[in-house]
This record gives C-alpha cells, sequence and structure tokens, in this order.
C-alpha cells in the first residue's frame, strides 16, 4: 500500500475528535493492506515502530532530524530550524519544505526506520541523517510531516491501543465484537503488530491460540477495591489467601536457562536495574519460568523498607554502587509460566502449589506472606499484622477453582485493603491530565488549574472527574506548560461537557495521584461523579490506560453495573 494513503488518513484521523470516525478511518486501511503492513500500520499509527516494551529507539532527535530535512529539500539548516520554530512541529516545517511527488509504500517506511534504528556506534549519527533525508527526499509534503513526527516520537493521533484493537476487529471481522478476544491475547502478548498480522493472515481462531511467550511481558493482573472489607465474603466467598501489600515496584522476571529478563508493570524492560533480582532467579532449579512479584527495599535484616528507599534504585548509572548502599528483594505471589507450559489458566491455589516448588527461599527472592483465611476476622488480624509492621496494606485473592491469572485486568479475583480506607479516608485515584485553565495573578504565565479525567476501559475514553488545582509546590506549577503536552483540538478520546471546555488540551498521557475529600455526583463531569477538593500528590509513572477506571469510581460509590 502505497504510504500516500496512510497519510491522508492520519491527516483525517488528526481532524477529528469522534473516536467512532477514528476507527472506522483506520478499519478501513488496515482492511486495504496485507498482513505485513497491517503489522506495520499497527505499530506507525501508535507512533512506533516496535510493540511498546521492545527496547528498539530511532535515537534521532529534532537538531538530527532538522540535517536531514535540510539534505532532503536542499535549505539550509538555519532556514529549517526558522520553519520549525515558527510553526512549533518539525513535522510541519518538513511539510512546507519538502516538495517531492512522493511514491513511498508503508514498506519503505517501515524499512527505513528499521534501518536507522539498527544503526548504532561511531558515526551511526552521520549515517542515521543520510537515510532519514533519502527516505524524506522520496516522500510528499504530507508523507513527510508524518514520517518526521514518527521519527521524533511526536505523532499523537489520539489513537490507543484499544482503538486500534478495535479497528482490527471491524477491519477483520465486521463488527467490534472481536475487541474482547482480541484483548485477551494482547494482554497475554502485548504486541498489537503480532495480534494484526495474525489475525489478518489467518483469522480470528488463530488469535485466540496465541499463548505465553518468553521474554515477552504479559500484562499485570490488578486489583479491585471494597468499600467494607466485609464485601470479601459477597464478592470471593471463603476460603481466600491474604497477601502482604507491598509497596514498590512491580516485576514480572522471565528466565530461561542462564538468560533472565525482568519487566516492570509498564512493560519496560528493567533488567539492568536489579542485577541481585537477576541473580537469583538464574539461580532457580526451573529451567523456563516466568514469576511475578514486587521489588522491594529491604534493610540488614531483611525488612521491608518504604516506596521512598526503593525509588532511589530508579536510576540508569551507578547501579552497582546502589545495589550495595540500598539492596533490593523480590517479593513473589505468582508463577505464570513453568518449563513451557502457561499456568495463566488454571487456578490461584494450583499456581501457588507451583510457586512453593519453584522459589527457595534467599534474600533477593522469597515468597510473599500470606496466610489462608476463612473468616473475616482471620482477615481482619492478619491486616493488623501487616499494619504494624508498616505494611501498605493487604491483597485478598481467590482461591476458587475459577481464579485464573487475569492478565491486564482489574477483576474481583484479587482485592486490596489498606489502612486509608478504614480511617474512612480514600484511597487516592490515579487521573490522566487532559486540558488545563490559564493562572491568574500569582499563577500567570502557567496553569492555575488542571482538568482530569478517569478512564472508561469498555469505551476507551477519558471521562472528567475533577478540576484540579491544589497540591502542587511553585516549582511544579511553574513547569507544568513544558511538562504537559498541548495538543491541537479536542484529543478524540477525551470525552468533556461544554461549561468545562479548558483554555488548553493536553494529550491524554500523563498520569497523576491526586487525593480528595470525597466523590459525589456531578452533572458537570462526564463520568457523573466528581472529586471533591482534589490534591496533586504526586506523578506517576503509569500507561493513561491504567488509571483509574470508571468501573472503581462506581464501585467505591457503591454502583457498580456487572
Ligand atoms: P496501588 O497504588 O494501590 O498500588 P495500583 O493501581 O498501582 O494501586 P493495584 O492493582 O490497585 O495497583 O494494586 C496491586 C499492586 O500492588 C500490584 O501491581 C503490585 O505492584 C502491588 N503488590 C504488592 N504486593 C502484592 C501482592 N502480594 N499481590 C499482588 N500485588 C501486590
Amino acid at each position: 500500500m502505497k504510504f500516500s494513503q496512510v497519510a491522508k488518513t492520519y491527516n483525517e484521523i488528526e481532524k477529528t475528535s469522534s473516536l467512532i470516525q477514528m476507527r472506522e478511518r483506520l478499519a478501513l486501511l488496515l482492511k486495504k493492506s496485507t498482513p505485513e503492513e497491517v503489522k506495520a500500520l499497527c505499530y506507525l499509527t501508535l507512533g512506533r515502530i516496535a510493540p511498546s516494551y521492545s527496547t528498539i529507539l530511532l535515537g534521532m532527535g529534532e537538531s538530527m532530524v532538522a540535517k536531514s530535512i535540510a539534505k532532503a529539500s536542499g535549505e539550509s539548516i538555519e532556514e529549517v530550524k526558522r520553519h520549525i520554530k515558527k510553526t512549533g512541529d518539525a513535522g510541519l516545517a518538513a511539510e512546507n519544505l519538502i516538495k517531492s511527488k512522493g511514491k513511498l509504500e508503508i514498506k519503505d517506511v517501515m524499512g527505513t526506520l528499521e534501518k536507522i534504528a539498527k544503526k548504532k556506534g561511531a558515526g551511526s549519527v552521520q549515517e542515521k541523517i543520510e537515510i532519514l533525508a533519502d527516505l524524506l527526499k522520496k516522500s510528499s509534503g504530507i508523507e513527510a510531516r508524518y514520517v518526521v513526527r514518527i521519527v521524533l516520537g511526536q505523532l499523537r493521533l489520539g489513537a490507543g491501543d484499544k482503538t486500534i484493537l478495535d479497528a482490527l476487529a471491524i477491519a477483520y471481522t465486521g463488527t467490534q465484537k472481536a475487541r474482547q478476544k482480541l484483548e485477551r491475547a494482547y494482554h497475554i502478548r502485548p504486541d498489537l503488530g503480532e495480534i494484526g498480522k495474525t489475525l489478518a493472515s489467518k483469522g480470528l481462531r488463530a488469535v485466540e491460540k496465541i499463548g505465553i511467550k518468553l521474554f515477552v511481558p504479559i500484562q499485570a493482573m490488578l486489583c479491585q477495591r471494597i468499600r467494607e472489607l466485609s464485601d470479601v465474603e459477597e464478592k470471593m466467598g471463603f476460603p481466600v489467601a491474604v497477601e502482604h501489600k507491598y509497596d514498590g515496584e512491580r516485576v514480572q522476571a522471565h528466565k530461561r536457562g542462564d538468560q533472565v529478563r525482568l519487566f516492570s508493570r509498564r512493560l519496560d524492560d528493567v533488567t539492568s536495574q536489579f542485577p541481585e533480582i537477576v541473580k537469583a532467579v538464574k539461580k532457580l532449579k526451573a529451567k523456563k519460568c516466568i514469576i511475578d512479584g514486587e521489588a522491594i527495599a529491604i534493610d540488614k535484616e531483611g525488612n521491608a523498607l518504604p516506596f521512598q528507599t526503593m525509588m532511589q534504585r530508579r536510576r540508569k548509572y551507578e547501579i552497582e554502587e546502589y545495589a550495595k548502599k540500598i539492596p533490593i528483594s523480590l517479593r513473589v505471589f505468582d508463577l505464570l509460566y513453568l518449563e513451557g507450559k502457561s499456568l495463566i489458566d488454571e487456578s490461584y491455589p494450583k499456581r501457588h502449589e507451583k510457586l512453593e516448588k519453584t522459589v527457595k527461599k534467599s534474600k533477593q527472592l522469597e515468597l510473599a506472606e500470606r496466610i489462608v483465611c476463612e473468616s473475616l476476622q482471620c482477615i481482619d488480624e492478619f491486616f493488623e499484622k501487616m499494619c504494624e509492621r508498616g505494611a501498605e496494606g493487604i491483597v485478598i485473592k481467590s482461591m476458587d477453582p475459577s481464579s485464573t491469572y487475569e492478565a491486564g485486568t482489574r477483576g474481583w479475583k484479587w482485592i486490596k485493603w489498606k489502612p486509608e480506607y478504614m480511617r474512612g479516608m480514600r484511597d487516592t485515584f490515579d487521573l490522566v491530565i487532559i486540558g488545563a485553565y490559564w493562572g491568574r495573578g500569582k499563577r500567570s504565565g502557567t496553569y492555575g488549574a488542571l482538568l482530569c479525567a478517569i478512564y472508561d476501559d469498555k469505551n476507551d475514553k477519558f471521562l472528567t472527574f475533577c478540576k484540579l488545582g491544589s497540591g502542587f509546590t511553585d516549582a511544579q506549577l511553574k513547569e507544568l506548560p513544558k511538562k504537559l503536552t498541548v495538543h491541537k483540538g479536542k484529543p478524540a478520546r477525551a470525552s468533556v461537557k461544554k461549561n468545562m471546555i479548558p483554555d488548553v488540551w493536553i494529550s491524554p498521557e500523563t498520569v497523576i495521584e491526586v487525593t480528595g475529600a470525597n466523590i459525589t455526583k456531578s452533572p458537570s463531569h462526564t463520568s457523573g461523579y466528581a472529586l471533591r477538593f482534589p490534591r496533586f500528590v504526586r506523578y506517576r509513572k503509569k500507561k493513561p490506560s491504567q488509571a483509574t477506571t470508571l468501573e472503581e469510581i462506581k464501585t467505591l460509590t457503591q454502583e457498580r453495573t456487572s
């Protein structure tokens, strides 16, 4: 397929704020493509050339790209930079300056970008510039716009993973209904390109068979919340397993022989951050396995230390030095794969039995502390004991035969319970920033308030939940306009009532933790709820699709619909 058709579709998508139109335009494009093109389009539409967990990077910044544009257009670098400054967008600058006819195919674009990513080491800067310049020489203006934006990681069409899954379902099954099946595969193997290609070449049945692949991270199973501890009985029944909720970083470890890779909850490869965990996992007797746990900082006696201590280990440099200063231990709570066999469809008790046999206790690798309870009193006692030790809370896990590992899902098989809930305080919420209002007086020149949203995962939309102006330090306030990416026009997945329209739309990319006094029903917000007296707590390293969901808010206000 010609890349000009892709560029035309992207241009249309950019102009619409309707999610339905966006899906349909994408579906049309995908339907006309070969399986290999579908694969490329799944990545390119998200502004990438590989799945999100991959470490493949193009490695080109704005000044390198400006040089490529100059070479391709015959203009001076100064002129190119002037255009970038004027438009505020290197993509538009390229479009204005590059005038060739354009006869690119999707495979030319993808192949060239892959070639750029492969260039490493001495001399690679110049090589990358030349390769991109060659591609731009063959691009039309509009094609150059999108090539440049993809290279710079600035595509931001507003299509999320779920929108692409919807478009794939529409293109290859005729309806959106199949999305659930595609999504299940995506939770186990979060590679949209692979799923798209399998669907286009072999059909839905083949997608349903997609299973775990070692060294491809599986999306983490998540917890629901309850209002009262006694709700456990209704949601799960007894017995249940109750585990210490450690406050650290979720880590999924994959092992094949001597090869070990670690992944974060965002699916980032964090292998190099935790050398001691890598070493401990290597020592496991199992030849092949995937274990799930929480990495925490520990003191000399092996006791858990607070999250803030653990955060100091999130670093690129001086890793060995910090590993000595702040040792880490992985508290393991699940086993997803063992010796070539997926365990995610087995019940939690069965998985745990195998886990106990797989993990031999050491300082760096230890099973999460847990107890099996037949009564609420037992849960409560364990909770008290954990709180005395400074735990963040407990996770209550169903032991029902149906307690499979629900990858990527916040279901009722795992429930979290924290001390805050007991004190009548609400838990915090993870919200997505979708808009901002300019400040006045002391806050002039920066934003005075942010429009924040929860995530409606059924419809892949961000629904407004509060206008937030408190809790920021002066320095945090000042950096907001720089930190948040302005979106030209309303982002496609943001749903907002008229009286809430912000001065500036923000790309729904940034997740923040917010506390509040209470939740009330609200006609002003598209979620139907408002968080009263919201206060900013901190930035979260989460994807927007991992923000607090509408379903969670409904649960908290006792209005679950399903
Ligand atoms: P929170 O901020 O409350 O941790 P969250 O949205 O990050 O919420 P949840 O799914 O609500 O995540 O809570 C589960 C998280 O708790 C897991 O992602 C994991 O990082 C952590 N955790 C700590 N101990 C356990 C445990 N024993 N079992 C499951 N998850 C645990």
